[in-house]
């Protein structure tokens, strides 16, 4: 099993993450693609005058702050445009792809976090009525069904909370969670740059391996949203997944050419 987490940052190409999907799928390979939305719900999220409000944790993690109108475009744009675009796609390449969302039969189940901590002007204040939180547990009941008759799961936050209510999660996470369930050989997460970069932007500093053993120490050269990345990617393996690539998906076959080693390996 393989599973594929491809991004929301702009700049990546969903057709050929699916052409390749749909290749590497009717050669008989086992797959599941989990996914973003995170530039698409930055830019609806602005048309609808509610623009998206990140906040920054004391330990440094930037997340989207998600109070009740912000986690309803979330779903319009993640469950409804990006899941259907990337179904549509899949159908339209012959792949039975089936779209749901960590709420459908509780794939993605967590805690509830309602409040924040946010460093703003050099102070900690607490902010209330945050519908975010981490996945701990996969469901994979309705996952298996699928496989099992022939679908390919396309996946996205939110999450179901232990009380049912939605949560915005962290796609990278939830990805890493889902392919230690699963005892995935491989975690692909895919995005619009070459892999974990030492000295980002700079393409020219791609950090090729990273022991699995080691993953945490690597957290340095992450900045903000790649962090998560780093996180997700020390989970997995620690869950048992026997690798996990960072790799790039704005051109050519994003799949096959991490699964050959192109980006960033850590195993
Ligand atoms: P996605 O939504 O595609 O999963 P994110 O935007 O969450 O991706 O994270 C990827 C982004 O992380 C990159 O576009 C880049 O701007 C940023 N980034 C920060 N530090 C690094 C780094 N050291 N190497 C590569 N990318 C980094």
């Amino acid at each position: 099993m393989i599973v594929v987490k491809v991004g929301g940052s702009d700049g990546i190409d969903y057709d050929a993450v699916c052409a390749d999907l749909a290749e590497r799928w009717q050669a008989g390979e086992k797959l599941i693609l989990v996914h973003g939305g995170s530039g698409e719900t930055n830019r609806v999220a602005e048309a609808l005058g509610h623009p998206p409000k990140f906040v920054t944790s004391p330990s440094g993690y930037t997340s989207r702050f998600t109070d009740r109108q912000t986690l309803e475009i979330f779903e319009m744009v993640y469950c409804g445009k990006m899941n259907k675009g990337l179904v549509e796609r899949l159908q339209r390449l012959g792949v039975n792809a089936v779209g749901l969302s960590g709420l459908d039969g509780r794939i993605f189940e967590g805690k509830h976090k309602d409040s924040v901590r946010s460093v703003e002007n050099g102070k900690v204040k607490v902010l209330r009525g945050d519908h975010t939180g981490t996945v701990e547990k996969v469901n994979t009941g309705l996952i298996e069904l699928l496989l099992g008759a022939g679908y390919l799961p396309v996946l996205t936050p939110p999450a179901a909370s232990y009380e049912g209510v939605a949560i915005n999660v962290d796609g990278d996470r939830a990805a890493a969670q889902l392919a230690a369930a699963l005892r995935a050989e491989a975690l692909l997460l895919l995005s619009n740059v070459p892999g974990l970069l030492r000295d980002y932007p700079d393409e020219a500093s791609l950090i090729r391996e990273i022991p699995a053993n080691d993953v945490e120490s690597y957290l340095e050269f992450a900045q903000d949203r790649m962090k998560k990345k780093v996180l997700g990617a020390a989970e997995a393996v620690a869950g048992g997944v026997g690798r996990v690539v960072f790799g790039d998906a704005r051109a050519g076959k994003p799949i096959s050419a991490a699964l050959a080693g192109e980006g960033t390996v850590v195993s």
